[in-house]
């Protein structure tokens, strides 16, 4: 098979794999937060202002073209993978297990430090156009908003794993699970409805994690609560909202 015709068809798979995958997670966590808990939840969301007609679709539309974009970082990946020049083992003990472990809380760490810093530098006026819109046109997340972009935005995205296989040891299924919580992360973040129970954002492990609240506030405030997975950054430079604890008490169920 040619180059250009086995890549290209790897590609075409990854794009339907990727949006599938979208498609499948917001809509599992759709059913059972908006369909199935819908009376429940009803009066606990964290947004107090009503989703714009149409904004379910829109970003679908979005995801899918967020897709395509990162098919094409992940076709780099396989790639480079194939030719060797990726870092990513399949051997547990060339690394050891102690490493192996360590280095899925690293790959977190330093994504969370790339995401920090890029997605205050979008905020950015003169960058916020071309960059960031897309995504802050959703004021009320729901499950759907998780993968919706501008191409811009999905570009800067989709290359940090391709750099990161580049440069750090990855075991193939450190990577693959890093994959799903990082998909699963951005669903519960964009929920509109806190999952985790009351006080956890004053628990020791608890305050230093993401959920739908802490995101939510970043989507209606729009100048704090920068942070991807974790609290640590916007505690550090004190762009953590001074509504979320209140916020949290009063979304959360005894
Ligand atoms: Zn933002
Ligand atoms: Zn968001």
């Amino acid at each position: 098979m040619s180059f250009w015709l086995e890549y290209g068809l790897t590609y075409v798979f990854l794009a339907v794999l990727i949006f599938l995958r979208y498609v499948l997670v917001s809509g599992l966590f759709y059913m059972i937060f908006y369909v199935l808990k819908g009376d429940s939840y009803k009066t606990k969301r964290i947004s107090t202002r009503l989703r714009k007609p149409n904004q379910s679709s829109k970003e679908i539309k979005n995801s899918f073209f967020s897709s395509l974009i990162f098919a094409l970082g992940a076709t780099v990946l396989i790639y480079m993978w194939k030719e060797g020049h990726t870092k990513i083992y399949i051997d547990a003990q060339e690394y050891g297990w102690g490493y192996l472990i360590l280095s899925g809380f690293i790959f977190l760490l330093i994504h969370e430090t790339y995401y920090y810093w890029i997605h205050r530098w979008m905020h950015n006026p003169k960058v916020y156009p071309y960059v960031h819109r897309m995504h802050h046109d959703s004021v009320t997340t729901s499950p759907w908003t998780s993968f919706s972009f501008d191409p811009a935005e999905t570009l800067i995205q989709a290359v940090f794993v391709p750099i990161m296989v580049f440069v750090m040891p990855i075991h193939f299924t450190v990577l693959f699970i890093l994959l799903i919580l990082m998909t699963i992360s951005a669903t519960i973040n964009h929920l509109d409805i806190e999952i985790y129970p009351k006080n956890f954002d004053k628990h020791p492990i608890g305050k230093w994690l993401i959920g739908a609240t802490h995101h939510g506030l970043h989507h209606s405030e729009f100048v704090t609560n920068y942070g991807l997975y974790f609290t640590f950054w916007d505690k550090w430079m004190s762009t953590e909202s001074k509504q979320y604890h209140k916020r949290f008490e009063e979304v959360t169920y005894n």
